[in-house]
């Protein structure tokens, strides 16, 4: 499906190589996303060269810019079809993955996935601002990721309830990614969080990227997240 050879060497280039058994899952995992997206709609991505570097690539750059120590518990928020968390879990499979979306026929995706790839993870049916306010998932993640969910000023409120104090959120956007940024100030203050770096950097194929690192550095004062509709028409 993917060229193998080509996607280690863009991991190479990046610093993040990768032993042969991990390139040999992420292009099984890339045939399943393609076979599955004839039946279900997935992704709009469905070239070989664009889902290595939109896709695989794209979701890899988190092990170059974040340590995720062994066993880190980790939540993709609005996970889709599974990016960024399953090539980093099939790059990493130590890491206690959580799988969250609110779209159950994605879920089921990568359940099979999960299945046919031999990984284990937690995958949750839910609302990012419903299953936040649970003690189960409140403040118990070592590290948030989230890619194209949503505006970061509303996205810190999804995924900033979930980190515990001392964890991590990392927000992988494009290059809008500073702008958006620029505006969730209030936002990463108010939710307990704080940024550390913010990198900008260019895929394979030249498109632009923007990494950012908001640590939490304090407790999610208890009225966050507030319901849907205030978080997206009246972001903090
Ligand atoms: N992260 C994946 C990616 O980069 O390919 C999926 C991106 S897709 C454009 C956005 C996903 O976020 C959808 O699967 C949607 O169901 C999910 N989503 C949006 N808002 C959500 C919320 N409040 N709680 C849970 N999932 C949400």
């Amino acid at each position: 499906m993917i060229d193998t050879k080509q996607v280690s060497q863009y991991l190479e280039e990046a610093g993040i190589p990768q032993r042969e058994t991990v390139i040999e899952q992420l292009d099984r995992f890339a045939a399943l996303l393609v076979q599955r997206n004839k039946a279900v709609n997935l992704t709009a991505i469905t070239d070989p060269e664009g889902i290595a570097v939109k896709h695989l690539i794209d979701s890899l750059m988190v092990f170059k810019y974040a340590h995720f120590p062994q066993g880190a518990k980790v939540i993709d928020v609005g996970c889709g079809a599974g990016f960024p968390s399953m090539p980093m879990l099939i790059a990493k499979n130590d890491l206690q993955m959580t799988f969250l979306d609110s779209t159950g026929k994605k879920l089921a995706f990568i359940e099979d996935c999960l299945e046919t790839l031999g990984l284990e993870a937690t995958v949750l049916h839910a609302r990012a601002e419903e299953q936040a306010r649970k003690n189960v998932s409140r403040e118990t993640f070592d590290f948030a990721v989230a890619r194209a969910v949503a505006n970061l000023r509303s996205l810190c409120e999804l995924t900033l309830p979930f980190v515990k104090p001392g964890g991590c959120f990392l927000a992988l956007k494009g290059k809008e990614g500073k702008e958006e940024w620029k505006q969730a100030q209030n936002a990463i203050a108010q939710l307990g969080g704080k940024t550390q770096e913010l990198f900008a950097y260019t895929l394979p194929d030249a498109s632009e990227r923007t990494m950012i690192l908001i640590k939490k550095i304090s407790q999610t004062p208890t009225k966050y997240p507030r319901a849907s509709t205030a978080i997206m028409k009246k972001p903090l």
